[in-house]
């Protein structure tokens, strides 16, 4: 893919960027690694001002920067705007919790016939971050801020539609005062990223996106013995049991589907829905999404813009095609409205199942599946009957049932009454072909630093 931003809401080609050559990209990995040679020894607390003074500009930028995320990707303007904010509260909370989160830990000296034990966390090195589109600063800054914080450096290869989003990370860390090299943007295509995972240089590698891309990636990282993170797909249930709030769950069920223009990795896509309120809430949810205004981003009053790329909307349309083909009926929606840009209508799909692509596939859109259940043993099984484990959604006011979702949902996250979605405070991540490892919180910070045992006798 050319490294470009391309306006997705008019399809204009607004800025172009050569690749770097071979020569540049050697150089940034020489600097990274002679960065962290410097940058591992200094302390949390010039640590932390540097990343509160990256924070401060970000806050002090957000407009500019929400703008330009909207012009490259497509997301409303205002869920930019949250973005941006999410990004300030992030690189703070990093600032304040890094240093409690890594602190030397006492271990039971007696135990092991030493006179101390302990466990120490140190940082690794330069780490390699590829990121997509979909939340062009959030995705960098959940991986940085912790990584920076722990004494890591960062290299970011990022999604070739967003190349100014990544260069305006790519300088805040160093306007904010961080040592040169500390956070680095790459700007190569996906197909360099192999060079730069077997570089000596690079000690391990982050990748939010794609379960192609994620496997590609761990099977070079794995190759050359170095940790990876993944954070991929997702095709999230959403379950709606007699004794919820059917009003709620169908109002928060249409945000929870169409955030981001549909295209989130904890989006709900698959709504399992008890028969006792089946009829109730698909009314409601259906009405929600119908009513939903699809338009120009820019537009303060939009709520689903275009999606991100050409082959992203088209890969929805056949997805859509697929299912409708199969048997699955459209009860709103479905359709690519005849205007320029990449949109597609928030639609509604039942009917849908084994054989039809969307069945196995995330559908990366504001497209849901509606599903009738009959009890809660059906609900779980629908709801794991997917090779993806990301996040999981339960609406139930009975705590039995409660527990039973809690237990059984295969997913790295289970929300009850409340819709999926990430905080600093909690870890981040999924399990199957969803990816491994976490973000975020205290086991975020956790996955790039050699956990390292000390035993003095
Ligand atoms: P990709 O996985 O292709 O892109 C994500 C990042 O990985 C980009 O930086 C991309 O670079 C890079 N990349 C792609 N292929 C490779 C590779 N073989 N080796 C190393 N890096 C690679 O996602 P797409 O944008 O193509 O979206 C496709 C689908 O992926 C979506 O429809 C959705 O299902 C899923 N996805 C999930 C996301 C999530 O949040 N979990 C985010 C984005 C996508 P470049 O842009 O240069 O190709």
């Amino acid at each position: 893919m050319a490294i470009a931003t391309i306006n997705p809401a008019t399809g204009e080609t607004l800025k172009t960027f050569e690749p770097m050559d071979d020569h540049e990209l050697d150089e940034r990995l020489a600097l990274a690694a002679a960065a962290f040679e410097e940058y591992r020894a200094t302390g949390f607390a010039r640590r932390a001002e540097w990343m509160l003074s990256a924070a401060r500009l970000l806050d002090e930028e957000s407009e500019q920067l929400a703008r330009l995320m909207t012009t490259e990707m497509g997301k409303p303007l205002p869920q930019a705007r949250a973005e941006a904010a999410k990004c300030v509260q992030g690189m703070r909370f990093y600032a304040e919790h890094a240093e409690e989160f890594l602190a030397t830990e006492p271990a039971d000296a007696a135990a092991v016939k030493a006179r101390r034990a302990e466990v120490r966390y140190q940082p690794l090195g330069p780490v390699l971050a590829i990121m997509p589109w979909n939340f062009p600063c959030w995705q960098v800054i959940r991986f940085a801020a912790p990584a920076l914080m722990a004494g890591n450096v960062g290299l970011l290869k990022h999604a070739s539609n967003v190349p100014q989003t990544a260069l305006y990370l790519g300088e805040l860390f160093a306007r904010a005062g961080f040592p040169a090299g500390c956070f680095q943007t790459l700007l190569i295509e996906s197909g360099r990223v192999e060079g730069v995972l077997r570089d000596g240089r690079v000690v391990a590698a982050t990748l939010t996106g794609s379960e192609a891309a994620g496997a590609s990636v761990a099977s070079i990282a794995g190759g050359e013995v170095k940790k990876t993170v993944l954070e991929l797909g997702g095709s999230d249930p959403f379950v709606v049991m007699p004794s919820a709030d059917v009003a709620a769950a169908a109002e928060t069920g249409v945000t929870a589907r169409v955030q981001n223009n549909g295209q989130s990795c904890i989006a709900a896509k698959r709504f399992i829905v008890h028969d006792a309120v089946y009829d109730a809430f698909t009314e409601r949810f259906v009405e929600g999404m119908r009513a939903l205004r699809l338009g120009d981003p820019m537009d303060e009053t939009t709520d689903v813009g275009p999606l991100a790329t050409q082959r992203g909307r088209d890969d929805v349309e056949r997805l859509v095609a697929d299912a409708a083909g199969r048997g699955a009926h459209v009860l709103c929606g479905g359709v690519t409205p005849s205007r320029t840009g990449w949109y597609f209508e928030p639609t509604v799909l039942t009917g849908v199942g084994p054989g039809m692509r969307m069945f196995e596939e995330e559908v990366f859109g504001p497209v849901a599946q509606l599903y009738r259940v009959s009890d809660a043993g059906e609900a779980i099984a629908l709801a794991n009957a997917t090779g993806f484990g990301l996040g999981s959604n339960v609406w139930t006011t009975d705590p039995d049932e409660r527990e039973r979702f809690i237990g059984a949902l295969e997913s790295g996250l289970v929300f009850v009454n409340g819709m999926v979605t990430s905080y600093p405070e909690l870890p981040f991540g999924g399990v199957k072909r969803s990816g491994y490892g976490r973000e975020l919180s205290v086991q975020g910070i956790r996955e790039f630093c050699n956990v390292k045992t000390v035993w003095v006798g």
